[in-house]
């Protein structure tokens, strides 16, 4: 099983400048590597492709010992990979159709990290100068830098990346061949709704809120941005509000995958089949008809941007939802969302009128009544029971 293990690091005051520097000096690359593909494909039609980027680092790295020779090779080619990887995204937008933004130049503040592909290469984890009980991390051209090292890493330590979140950083390992720990059979199945007001309501009726101190930040942050959109380009004060905003979506970020982790865990505990929507399909049906139904009792007709903030929780938290599943050997299963929320779960009559409000469902046919989110999930639930016994007769 593959896992990663995500520590904050603590680095002294000359490693945070080399660090800044690391990823100024990639960030550069980033943009001199996108620029040459652009430039040869409007002067003379020609495509450039990762190998010959690639071969020419060490040019650039001869011709520059102080700054971009300072790296490590491998971590600067996982960069060019990253560009690499954008342009095909690009393509393959284009292909399908699609109106596609053309891969971006990264602006000072929107590159944030840097990976190095194999440990070992340009890079060593736990690796021990002179403390015997601390963890170091060993990084090439930035020293060893001390880790916050809050729980074991198991399994085989394959990349290390390093990132910024505002005025901190962090290093994350990536673990092959990480054991399985499963849990005992509970013979219990739950579908799950995926909400704003509520993260998380299962079949059972068990609500888990989206924590209110996320949507507090939201807040904080929505009227942050506001404050930057009126701030002088280039001003002191700008700066300052810039770094504000970056702490404050650091911390919705730390807060968001705090509560999944603790929402994911808990269901992976009591349950051994867990059905929920399959979120391509949600986002996909969400953004096509292009309406915010009724936002929720807790956070109720909020901004967008608030309502954005706390719905791009979802995907993080199905994403954890199903690292701890697999480790805890249970079975997820994505079911398509269409008209979970307008069936009444009792008799199957589906009707957009079933729902009253945001929170409420009372059937037209039957009369059955009930929380909407709890309705919808125990649908999903039986859509996901219904393809689990498919795909066993099968
Ligand atoms: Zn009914």
């Amino acid at each position: 099983m593959r896992r990663s293990f995500k520590f904050l690091l603590r680095p002294t005051a000359r490693q945070v400048a080399a660090l800044a520097a690391c990823l100024e000096d990639h960030r550069q690359l980033y943009n001199a590597a996108l620029e040459h593909r652009r430039t040869a494909y409007a002067k003379a039609g020609v495509s450039v492709r990762y190998g010959e980027q690639s071969a020419e680092l060490k040019h650039i790295r001869g011709d520059d010992p102080d700054g971009q020779g300072r790296w490590s090779f491998s971590s600067q080619q996982a960069t060019l990979r990253r560009l690499d990887k954008a342009f095909r995204a690009f393509f393959e937008r284009v292909k399908t159709g699609r109106t596609p933004g053309y891969p971006r130049f990264k602006g000072r503040g929107r590159f944030d990290s840097v990976e190095w592909p194999k440990d070992g290469d340009g890079c060593r984890w736990d690796s021990q100068p002179d403390h015997p009980t601390a963890t170091y991390v060993r990084l090439q051209g930035i020293g060893h830098v001390r880790v916050h090292q809050h729980r074991p890493v198991q399994g085989q330590v394959k990349t290390i990346s390093v990132n910024r979140e505002g005025s901190r950083w962090y290093v994350t390992l990536s673990c092959d061949e990480v054991p399985a720990a499963p849990l005992p059979a509970t013979a219990a199945v739950a579908g799950i709704d995926l909400g704003v007001a509520s993260l998380v309501t299962t079949s059972d009726g068990a609500q888990v809120a989206n924590p209110r101190h996320l949507a507090a930040t939201a807040d904080r942050l929505g009227d942050a941005q506001r404050d930057l959109a009126r701030k002088k380009r280039g001003s002191q004060r700008r700066r300052k509000q810039v770094a504000r905003v970056a702490a404050l979506h650091a911390k919705v970020r730390r807060q968001r995958l705090d509560g999944a982790h603790k929402a994911a865990l808990a269901l992976v505990r009591a349950y051994d089949v867990i059905a929920h929507e399959d979120l391509r399909i949600t986002n996909m049906t969400r953004s096509a008809s292009g309406t915010v139904e009724q936002p929720g009792r807790n956070v109720a007709q909020k901004s967008g941007l608030n309502r954005s903030i706390l719905d791009a929780g979802w995907g993080v938290f199905l994403t954890i939802l199903s690292h701890k599943a697999e480790s805890a050997g249970r079975k997820l299963i994505a079911v398509n969302p269409a008209h979970t929320s307008r069936t009444c779960a009792r008799c199957g009559h589906c009707a957009k009128d079933n729902r009253l409000t945001q929170a409420e469902f009372a059937c037209t046919a039957c009369g059955h009544a009930a929380h909407a989110d709890v309705n919808a999930a125990i649908n999903i639930l039986r859509a996901g029971l219904a393809l689990r016994q498919a795909a066993q007769a099968a």
